[in-house]
């Protein structure tokens, strides 16, 4: 019955145009993909032919039916050997650089072609006799091959369960049982030809779910996306082999909003034509925001790459509504940067492009400022430190003493989160919080901070100190994460502590009108933490704001305070007098000396906190010195 067959071909038609008509990334599953193909149509073929053969197998002679029918079931064997490698492509397992777990798994693939091409003279999977095509003892060996890398495939597949989005997961899943039921069908009943009909469902969603171009692809199909990009790194981590240099377009969203998104699309089609088309052994992404990343093995010359881009960035682009001039930056990494996942890969890129676009964007004059190797260097070791310290459960908790400013007792402490470099050196939180929050990190290392300063609380008598209350840093992008008010109670909860004596500050920077930071503040406060505003006077002030979130403290920042002491101007005082007015106690930050606790005293501020009294110190240290008194 071979009505099967010819829905087969027009279903592997259509998946060949969409897919030779596309670029195509340089990874391992295209390559097991185009050959999987080829030899699709192999079997299709000796199938056919080697079935017509054998219906009218006294017209032909015995040698022909041999080769025609066991080149069929090579290729069929092939099939399910490509098929099972395509899995291992899709979960990034490599066995290449494991000689002997690779020789190991195409064992029974290579013995049942041997086997196979052995059947001429043994009979064993099949025979031509008197009565036409017979099959033989052994031919079960064909299903038993199947079943081994079918099973080996979900095995891989479950293993790796983590490295695949949930969409790769069912599809991958999905093909490999596709190919199950194909082989009992075929066991069942031997007469349809049904395992090429399943073995091209199997194909056609192996395209529909990692292959088809159109998935790395930007909608104007010319450029490769991020997802492209993640793809890629994540193959060439695993090799230890990557260079990639990140390009920005500097005040890209600036410009996109004068210009128009339309006449950008233009010239970023533009950019990444030329970076393509360029540079041999490199491949183009357009990762979004006004950012392309060019990436590619050691081959490449990167300095030399850099350059001519640069050069190129020098003239303009053109559009059809005229020519178009853009300054970039630069970022770049490499294996030698020990990045290790894709995801540190894609974070730290993100990292620097994003400084590199914004140090641009403050420092007028317009001269291009590639990001130098060595401040590049640098963040890369503070991503990695945190990684560490975050996965490790490593994060360090310092206390820095608040005291009442009439009697400079302690009233309270700040929690600050404290991560080490290689050397055993500490990083300071100015560096690696900022890093912290574009990587996303600050989530867990926020927890961790609020889960060692709960430990804290726990295990010493926090009366005992004067110790009222314990202040922790709340970044806004931790307000982000839709759990996170279930997040901190349970952290309380689990060890039974009062949400009373924990403090949040919160940045005034951060105070953007956004929805869902103050639904998450108000919620945090129903659940009863206090809320205090942290670096009051820089930046951002706004009064009304300030006023709209339920504080209990304000902290005037250092730089306000410092200035108040060059400049003993009217206003402070009178800012700290509207707030102490609507029930706001005030702390100071910054107290260095004597003569700024007095004056800062004086102009109503209830608590201070800073060197004077003491820097943030590690926890033992803070029971030593307060534990006693
Ligand atoms: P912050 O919350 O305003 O913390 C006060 C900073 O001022 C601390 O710096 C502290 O060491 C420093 N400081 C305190 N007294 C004095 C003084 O008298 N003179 C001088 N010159 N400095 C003083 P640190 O620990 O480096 O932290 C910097 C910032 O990093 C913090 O500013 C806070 O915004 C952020 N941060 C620290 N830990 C965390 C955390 O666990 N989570 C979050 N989200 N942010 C944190
Ligand atoms: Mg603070
Ligand atoms: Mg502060």
């Amino acid at each position: 019955n071979y009505s099967f067959t010819v829905p087969c071909l027009l279903m592997l038609v259509i998946v060949l145009v969409s897919y030779f008509n596309k670029p195509r990334l340089p990874i391992r599953a295209n390559r097991t993909f185009v050959i999987l193909l080829a030899v699709q149509l192999l079997v299709m073929f000796f199938d056919i032919v080697s079935s017509r053969l054998d219906e009218s197998y006294k017209a032909f002679d015995v040698a022909t039916l041999y080769v025609m029918n066991t080149a069929y079931f090579v290729f069929y064997l092939m099939r399910i050997y490509l098929f099972f490698r395509l899995t291992l492509d899709i979960v990034h397992v490599d066995v290449r650089p494991n000689p002997w777990v690779e020789r190991v798994l195409a064992l029974p693939f290579v013995a049942s072609v041997l086997i196979c091409l052995s059947s001429p003279v043994t009979g064993l999977v099949f025979a031509i006799g008197e009565a036409g095509y017979a099959s033989g003892p052994w031919y079960g060996i064909i299903y038993a091959c199947s079943l081994f890398y079918i099973l080996v495939s979900v095995g891989a597949l479950v293993f790796n369960v983590r490295r695949l989005t949930r969409y790769e997961f069912d599809s991958a899943l999905a093909f490999n049982v596709i190919l199950l039921a194909g082989n009992a069908v075929r066991y069942l009943f031997p007469d349809l030809l049904v395992m090429d009909l399943f073995s091209t469902i199997a194909i056609a969603m192996a395209f529909l779910g990692f292959l088809n171009p159109d998935l790395f692809t930007t909608a104007r199909g010319l450029a490769f996306n991020s997802r492209g990009f993640r793809l890629l790194m994540s193959e060439r981590c695993a090799l230890d082999d990557y260079h990639v240099l990140g390009v920005a377009l500097q005040n890209y969203h600036h410009e996109r909003g004068m210009l128009g998104g339309e006449q950008m699309d233009e010239a970023i089609t533009a950019i990444n034509e030329w970076m393509q088309k360029r540079f041999s052994h490199v491949v183009a992404f357009y990762l979004g925001a006004g950012r392309f990343a060019l990436a590619g093995d050691g081959r490449t010359d990167w300095d030399e790459v850099r350059r001519k881009v640069d050069t190129r960035f020098q003239i303009s682009w053109r559009t059809t509504r005229g020519p178009l001039h853009f300054v970039v930056t630069f970022a770049y990494v490499s294996s030698e940067s020990g990045l290790g996942t894709a995801d540190n890969i894609i974070n730290s890129l993100t990292i620097f492009l994003d400084n590199a676009q914004q140090d641009v964007w403050y420092s007028s004059g317009g001269a291009i400022n590639p990001m130098s190797i060595r401040e590049v260097d640098t963040q890369v070791e503070v991503l990695r430190a945190l990684e560490r310290a975050v996965g490790r459960h490593e994060v360090e908790v310092f206390l820095q003493p608040v005291m009442h400013s009439a009697t400079h007792e302690l009233a309270g402490a700040e929690a600050l989160a404290r991560i080490y470099d290689e050397h055993g050196e500490i990083i300071p939180a100015t560096q690696f919080i900022p890093i912290a929050e574009k990587s996303g990190h600050i989530n867990r290392l926020g927890e961790q901070v609020l889960e060692k300063t709960c430990d804290f609380i726990l295990s010493h008598d926090l009366e005992r100190m004067g110790l009222e209350w314990i202040n922790v840093n709340l970044s806004p992008v931790q307000c982000l994460q839709q759990d996170l008010v279930d997040q901190f109670k349970a952290v309380l909860e689990r060890r039974g502590i009062s949400p009373k004596l924990i403090h949040l500050e919160i940045t005034e920077q951060s105070m953007v009108d956004y929805s869902l930071l103050s639904r998450q503040i108000l919620a945090l406060k129903d659940a009863g933490f206090q809320f205090v505003l942290d670096d009051y006077g820089t930046g951002y002030s706004n009064l009304t704001r300030a006023r709209r979130y339920p504080f209990e403290n304000i902290k005037l920042d250092m730089e306000v305070v410092w200035d108040y002491m060059r400049d003993r101007d009217e206003l402070v005082p009178l800012v700290l007098q509207g707030f102490k007015q609507t029930g706001c106690a005030i702390t100071a930050e910054g107290i260095e000396t004597e003569e700024m606790a007095t004056a800062l005293a004086e102009i109503g501020s209830d608590y201070l906190q800073g060197f004077l009294f003491s820097p943030p110190i590690p926890m033992d240290e803070f029971v030593r010195t307060y534990g006693a008194a």
